[in-house]
């Protein structure tokens, strides 16, 4: 499988805060025939576990997430259209005229598109007003409310972005959603592929946080769950190359060295930084605005130095990113190398003060 086919097949995967089962299914697969053992953490994690030997050796934990941001049906009105809260963070102007999936309990996926107002509407009304999420209707195509519940539709069910995966006329970029954050999800995936049959000097415990879109809730429970002396985040930041300024698409990973919820410390950016230089990984600077798993994990048990290890993709949560292949290849070129370093006396220069 090339690279775009194994990109198309992660990210057309559908699923969201809470709600990870698909992308956990994905990961079952790809990491039962390369780990010891496969374990799940209390809110639906899933983590591949390389066990070593050696007593003394590091436990690392690398971690993508697997939700996507998306919508849970408030109410169903009468004549049958849906209203929503939104799973994760949204710009309003990028919710009406899409298409996404509803998932009912019993399993139904039911097509529904959001709605926008017509030009014609607004004609001599004075503009229209920044909608939010909870005002913009989701229609499904039914009669009425009794026609809605007739197909299982209830509040509480899940309504998640539908866009195909496509290549750009360059064939180096990709357009489609959820690049944020099935990067992560794919680079655990071929990290394992690629340590197969390695001996390792830690104890690696690799997989996928939930609930990161809704403040970052799964990485704690892991955190504390496998107690591990490093922990990396693996995940997609906004590009600002066209709106802002730092990540630009194309530049490789990101020395992401500052968010307002982590700091990258000393020890763990000089490693960093020897490391990306020794194996010849293209790289760039990212100052952040949001926060990562990283955030949540480093005040965790003792406290865990933590980093994440990106990638930067244009107009993230919305059906349509836009993302370089090359950045992948050189975001897993760089983990491998990192992964690798890891023993006993490096993880002990990085934890000490
Ligand atoms: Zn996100």
């Amino acid at each position: 499988m090339d690279l775009f086919a194994k990109i198309k097949e992660v990210t057309e995967l559908q699923a969201i805060s809470g709600h990870e089962g698909p992308v956990r299914s994905y990961l079952r697969d790809k990491m039962t025939p390369l780990v010891d053992e496969v374990k799940t953490d209390g809110l639906g994690g899933i983590w591949g576990i390389r066990d070593n030997q050696e007593t003394d050796a590091p436990t690392i934990l690398v971690g993508a997430h697997m939700d996507e941001v998306g919508f849970m049906v408030s109410h169903i009105e009468a004549n049958g259209t849906l209203r929503v809260v939104e799973i994760g963070g949204w710009n309003p102007l990028t919710i009406s005229a899409q298409r996404f999936t509803l998932y009912t309990r019993e399993g139904a996926h039911i097509p529904v598109i959001s709605g926008a107002v017509p030009p014609h509407f607004l004609r001599g009304a004075g503009g229209q007003s920044l909608p939010s999420a909870g005002d913009i209707v989701f229609d499904a195509g039914f009669t009425d409310k009794e026609e809605a519940e007739s197909f299982g539709v209830r509040p509480g069910d899940v309504i998640i972005p539908w866009s195909e995966t496509i290549l750009s006329a360059n064939k180096r970029h990709i357009m489609g959603k959820s690049w944020d954050n099935r990067y992560g999800v794919l680079m655990v995936a071929e990290l394992l592929e690629h340590l197969k049959g390695q001996d390792l000097p830690n104890r690696l415990v690799a997989g996928a946080n939930v609930q990161e879109e809704v403040g970052l809730r799964g990485a704690k429970v892991s955190a504390n769950l496998f107690d591990p002396e490093l922990f990396f985040a693996v995940d997609c930041s906004p590009a600002g190359d066209v709106y802002g300024n730092q990540g630009k698409v194309g530049d490789g990973t990101l020395i992401r060295f500052y968010d307002p919820g982590h700091l990258m410390l000393p020890n763990m950016k000089d490693f960093l930084l020897t490391t990306a230089e020794e194996a010849g990984i293209k790289y760039q600077y990212y100052c952040a605005k949001g926060g990562t798993d990283a955030g949540a994990a480093h005040m965790q048990n003792k406290g865990i130095p933590s980093t994440t290890i990106g990638v930067c993709a244009r107009y993230i949560h919305t059906h349509q990113t836009l993302y370089a292949m090359d950045d992948f290849l050189e975001a897993q070129a760089f983990l491998q190398a990192i992964v690798k370093k890891l023993d006993r006396s490096t993880v002990d220069t990085i934890t000490t003060y």
